[in-house]
C-alpha cells in the first residue's frame, strides 16, 4: 500500500465540530452466544456468513486506517471470540504498529477465554474489555441466558496470562441495579478496573426507556454509603468519568446523563462493511464493495474510499442529545433504525 507517512496529519479525518479521528471499532460478527436482555433482540436474525467482510478485507481496511490517523483498534461483536480466524487476525494487525497502530484491543463476554486467553497474549493483543454485569449466578444467568462460572474463569484465566482487563457492567433500575456494592466490592478485592455503564437506547427490541436507566449520580449515591468516593478530573477521550472508591479507581460511562460525544474521537465498522460514524447515527453508509475493492486497485480505490469518508466523517452530528432532539422535531415519522447494539459492538 501506499504509505505516504509525511501526508499522514493531511489525510487525518476530523469532523465538522473539530473531533480528530483516532479509534476504529470493528464488530466481526454480529452472532452471540449470549442474550442480554439489554442488547440482543428477542429473534435476532444473523447476518450471512458469505456476507460477512474477510480478514483480509479488513486488514486492508485497517491499513487504510491507520495511514489515516487511526491509532487504537477495537475487536468486538456480537462475541468476537465465535469468529473464526480472530486471533490470526489480531496477529496479523500487530504489523501495522509499524506505521504508526499503537493498540489492539478486544471487547468479550469472556464465556470462551479460559480457552483463547494464552493465544490471544501470544498474537499481541493489548488490553481486553469484559462485561460482567452480575455476580448473582441465577440473576447472570436471567440476564445472559448463560452461566458466569465460564466468565468468571475467563477472567481468571486473562489475568494468569498478563492480559489487562477493564469489567464493565450495563446497570437497568430493578433489573441488576442490586450489583452495585458487590461488583466494587469486588473489584477492589481482584484490584481489577470496572466501570458502571448507563443503558443506552440501542437495544434489540427497543424496548430502551429512561425509567431503565440506572444514572450516573444514582450509582454514586449508592457507592457514597459504604465507599469514600472521590472525583478525578478527566480531561481526555476517554468516555468513562473517573472516581476513586476507597482509593480505587472506578469509572462511569454515562451516556444518558453525561454524555462523552464533546471529544468522541471513535468510528465503526460492523462485520458486513456498513461503517457508523457515530453510535446514535441513523444510518450508516454501506462500504463493502469500497473496502473489497482496496484489495485489487489499490491507489484509485484508496483515492475513492477517502473521499466518500472523509464527507461522511466531516458530517457527524455534534452528539447523542443532538441526534435525539433532531429526530423528535422531525414532523415526517422516521423509520426507527434497525441496527443495535450485538451489530455494532459497543
Ligand atoms: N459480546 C461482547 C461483550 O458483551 O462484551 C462485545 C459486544 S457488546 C455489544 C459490547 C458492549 O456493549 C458490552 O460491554 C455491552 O455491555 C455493551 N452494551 C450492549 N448493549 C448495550 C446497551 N443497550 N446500553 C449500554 N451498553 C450496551
Ligand atoms: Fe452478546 Fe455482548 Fe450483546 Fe451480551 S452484550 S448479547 S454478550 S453481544
Amino acid at each position: 500500500m501506499n504509505r505516504m507517512l509525511g501526508q499522514k496529519d493531511e489525510m487525518q479525518f476530523m469532523d465538522q465540530f473539530g473531533r480528530t479521528k483516532r479509534k476504529l471499532r470493528i464488530s466481526v460478527t454480529d452472532r452471540c452466544n449470549f442474550k442480554c436482555i439489554y442488547c440482543m433482540p428477542e429473534h435476532p436474525e444473523w447476518m450471512k456468513k458469505n456476507e460477512l467482510l474477510s480478514f483480509e478485507a479488513l486488514y486492508q481496511f485497517c491499513d487504510f486506517m491507520v495511514q489515516r490517523g487511526i491509532h487504537s483498534i477495537r475487536i468486538t461483536g456480537g462475541e468476537p471470540l465465535m469468529r473464526q480466524g480472530v486471533v490470526h487476525f489480531i496477529e496479523q494487525l500487530q504489523g501495522l504498529k509499524k506505521i504508526g497502530l499503537k493498540r489492539v484491543s478486544m471487547t468479550t463476554n469472556a464465556h470462551y477465554l479460559k480457552k483463547y486467553a494464552f493465544a490471544l497474549k501470544q498474537a499481541g493483543l493489548d488490553d481486553l474489555n469484559i462485561s460482567l454485569d452480575s455476580l448473582d449466578e441465577i440473576q447472570f444467568k436471567q440476564l445472559t441466558q448463560k452461566d458466569l462460572a465460564p466468565v468468571l474463569e475467563g477472567i481468571r484465566a486473562a489475568k494468569i496470562v498478563g492480559l489487562p482487563i477493564k469489567i464493565n457492567s450495563v446497570l437497568m433500575k430493578g433489573i441488576n441495579d442490586d450489583q452495585i456494592l458487590p461488583l466494587a466490592r469486588w473489584s477492589i478485592q481482584e484490584k481489577i478496573n470496572l466501570r458502571f455503564i448507563e443503558f443506552m437506547p440501542l437495544d434489540g427490541d427497543h424496548k430502551w426507556s429512561n425509567a431503565h436507566v440506572v444514572s450516573e449520580q444514582n450509582i454514586l449515591d449508592i457507592l457514597k454509603t459504604k465507599f469514600n468516593v472521590t472525583n478525578q478530573m478527566n480531561h481526555s477521550a476517554d468516555p468513562a468519568r473517573q472516581y476513586l472508591i476507597n482509593h480505587h479507581p472506578i469509572g462511569m460511562i454515562s451516556t444518558i446523563t453525561h454524555s462523552f460525544c464533546g471529544s468522541c474521537d471513535r468510528l465503526r465498522l460492523t462485520a458486513q462493511g456498513e461503517f457508523y460514524n457515530c453510535l446514535f447515527a441513523p444510518q450508516g453508509l454501506k462500504l463493502s464493495t469500497e473496502i473489497k475493492a482496496l484489495a485489487f486497485t489499490q491507489a484509485s480505490s484508496e483515492v475513492n474510499l477517502h473521499h466518500i469518508l472523509s464527507q461522511y466523517i466531516w458530517n457527524k452530528e455534534q452528539g447523542f442529545h443532538a441526534i435525539e432532539q433532531r429526530l423528535k422535531n422531525q414532523t415526517t415519522t422516521t423509520s426507527s433504525r434497525k441496527i443495535s447494539m450485538h451489530m455494532l459492538g459497543g
